[in-house]
């Protein structure tokens, strides 16, 4: 199992490290060759308008759209965008691999970044635990609609949607990357095993 990590821009060493205590294989991604030998990619958060450009400037759009074709990819915050068809404007490269509709800096600005408990069934029944999941959400985005195969797998209280799944990609717009729980990314490393 070696599962890679978009490495244009944003934390992605949060990802590695959180990848290497649960005993997976890890690679940086920057160039297309990067994606060669990997069971899964994690596009983390940062700013969603720079991986973008980025991931323009070094051909990876192409590359990464076939790669989600029949791989597990995960996006958190940032990435979640990115892999998003659609935020409501059409001036950003996204992936559009996932049937999701997103909206960026949906709870304001980064004073307006908070922490909260999540039950998400789906994790706790794949981890077999019961404790909630602690989100860190920093500037983040909501997912606004899930369409087609995608489905919701986390909501706030009052009914935002904060994590989706479509088969073997997930979109979460909180960052499990910087908590010390690492059950989303066991979780993810099942989809893609
Ligand atoms: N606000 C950023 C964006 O729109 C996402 C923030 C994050 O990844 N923490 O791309």
């Amino acid at each position: 199992m070696k599962i890679g990590v978009l490495a244009l821009q944003g934390d992605f060493a949060e990802h590695i490290s959180m990848l290497k205590k649960i005993g997976v294989d890890t690679a940086e991604v920057r160039l297309p060759k990067h994606l060669d030998g990997l069971n899964g990619l994690i596009i983390p958060g940062g700013e969603s308008t720079t991986i973008g450009k980025l991931a323009v400037a070094y051909d990876l759009m192409e590359p990464l759209k076939r790669f989600g074709k029949d791989h597990a990819i995960w996006g958190t915050c940032a990435g979640a965008i990115f892999l998003s068809k659609d935020i409501s404007r059409s001036d950003q490269p996204l992936l559009a691999l996932m049937d999701i509709k997103v909206q960026r800096n949906a709870f304001g600005r980064q004073v307006d970044s908070f922490e909260t408990d999540l039950d998400i069934d789906e994790l706790m029944k794949a981890t077999g635990t019961e404790h909630p999941y602690h989100a860190v959400f920093i500037r983040a985005p909501i997912i606004e609609s899930v369409h087609g195969n995608a489905k919701i797998l986390s909501a706030l209280d009052d009914g935002r949607i904060v994590a989706a799944q479509e088969g073997h990609l997930l979109a979460t717009s909180f960052h499990p990357e910087l908590t010390s729980d690492t059950r989303f990314h066991e979780y993810f490393v099942s989809l893609a095993s």
